[in-house]
């Protein structure tokens, strides 16, 4: 992105900005805003860290809310938070468009983002704002702080956990056994990991599991094994699904141990769900649900091939990247794509047609619920949890009618609700058409 970089586009915000961030803020052409979405560039999918280069990104990313959902691109607004890399190549890189520094850390880094937070809540007020590509702590650490202050979400962490739960959902369908009834073993506790298990332990609640129930049902494993009670410096986010049991650190040992029904990878780690574990994944249970999330395809826990091959071709499976479809004891079968493009295009069209004034997870839950509904029989029995892709503006309408509709319920959003909600959600869904004069 950055050696093929033309022309500019969406707006720069550099560690040397402070004091003025809304006089730069000002600069857009226009305040009819609907969606930011914002990065630093740090933690860039299967990347790292880009620096400024990690602009492609929110651009990326605006493109699908327009693509898949239709927000009006004249609406979108791609932002950078230009804080410095610890990308010694890049540092090095004389057409390295960006800020030539170490990274901004600590206490000044929060003050930039809360002047930023802030200069967008005065200009563009209401706007949504989607986090991007934070690395793990500053993920999880503006999310907290900014998520009932303003209408903010973290598409790494939230989008993640609600494609997810759709699939879990769907996945139940096929299984007979519902979520409420599903044991789940997330392989990997980072910003997908903790997002999954927050959003459907809430939704296991909302089915009328305890919340000790709930937790009992979610087992996080990381880099150094199960996370456990007995485990020391966890993480507040870790600590809160840490569950009381000796410590194992080989993740076929704790699929014996735990019998879990779904085994979910979103650790960057390649080839981790070996034969073996997958094995034992099928000698539990009739259809054991498998989620490969990481991506690029090179990082996934294992291609569909395997997780086929290696279950007796009963596995649910979907992963982060795309894969071909498998011959499966003669038969086709068309792994299904756990792509978070299913779900934050959606859940921001319902935002913006409804005027929320935050996103709560419940939007998400029933983001997740929508999807899954909207994933026909005729899909599942051919081994896809998820609709085709080439579905993917009705998908979006639909679930953004859901959310909207949640959000006027819960007293989200302000204002009178539209009498025709999907009406409503439908026409501000720009079409890349012009009109045809006769
Ligand atoms: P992260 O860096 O926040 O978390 C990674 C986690 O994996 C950490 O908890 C780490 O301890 C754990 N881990 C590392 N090595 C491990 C090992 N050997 N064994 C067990 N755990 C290990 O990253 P993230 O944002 O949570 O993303 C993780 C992966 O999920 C990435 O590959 C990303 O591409 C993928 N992802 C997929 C989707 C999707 O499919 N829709 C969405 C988001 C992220």
């Amino acid at each position: 992105f950055g050696h093929i970089f033309r022309r500019s586009r969406g707006l720069y915000i550099t560690a040397e900005d402070r004091g003025r961030i809304a006089n730069i803020l000002k600069n857009w052409p226009t305040r009819d805003v609907a969606v930011i979405v914002v990065t630093d560039g740090e933690r860039i999918l299967g990347l790292g860290d880009l620096g400024a280069h990690g602009m492609g990104i929110p651009i990326g990313k605006l493109s699908l809310y327009t693509a898949c959902a239709g927000i009006d691109p004249a609406r979108c607004l791609p932002i950078m938070l230009d804080l410095g890399t610890e990308n010694e190549t890049l540092l090095r890189d004389e057409l390295y468009t960006g800020l030539v520094r170490h990274r901004l850390r600590g206490q000044a880094y929060d003050e930039l983002v809360e002047e930023f937070v802030t200069g967008v809540e005065h200009l563009f007020p209401g706007v949504l704002i989607q986090f991007e590509d934070f690395a793990t702590d500053n993920a999880f650490g503006l999310l907290a702080k900014y998520r009932d202050r303003t209408c903010v979400f973290n598409d790494d962490i939230q989008g993640t956990a609600a494609v997810t739960l759709a699939g879990l959902h769907s996945a139940g369908r096929i299984t007979g056994r519902p979520l409420a009834e599903q044991r789940i073993l997330l392989f990997g506790a980072g910003e997908a990991g903790c997002g999954i298990a927050g959003l459907v332990t809430s939704a296991m609640r909302a089915l009328g599991l305890t919340e000790a129930v709930a937790r009992g049902r979610c087992w996080l494993f990381d880099s150094k094994g199960l996370v456990v009670k007995a485990r020391e410096s966890l993480k507040p986010r870790k600590r809160a699904f840490a569950g009381e049991h000796p410590p194992i650190a080989d993740l076929l040992e704790a699929v014996a141990a735990l019998r879990p029904t779904a085994l979910i990878g979103a650790s960057g780690q390649p080839k981790t769900f070996t034969e073996p574990v997958l094995r034992a994944m099928a000698a539990l249970n009739q259809r054991p649900i498998i989620f490969a999330l990481s991506n690029p395809t090179s990082q996934s826990e294992c291609t569909a091939e395997e997780a086929y091959a290696w279950t007796e071709g009963r596995a649910i499976f979907a992963s982060g990247s795309p894969f071909s479809p498998v011959e499966v004891a003669g038969s086709t079968v068309v792994p299904g794509q756990a792509n978070n493009a299913y779900i934050f295009p959606g859940v921001g069209l319902g935002v913006v047609a409804s005027g929320a004034r935050y996103v709560s997870d419940e939007l998400f839950t029933v983001a997740a619920n929508a999807l899954a509904q909207m994933t026909e029989d005729r899909y599942l029995h051919a081994g896809t949890i998820f609709p085709p892709l080439t579905r993917i503006r009705e998908v979006s309408h639909g679930i953004a009618t859901a959310v909207a509709a949640k959000a006027f319920d819960s007293g989200l959003a302000v204002g009178k609700r539209p009498d025709d909600l999907s009406a409503h959600v439908r026409s501000m869904m720009y079409e890349p058409a012009y009109p045809v004069y006769t």
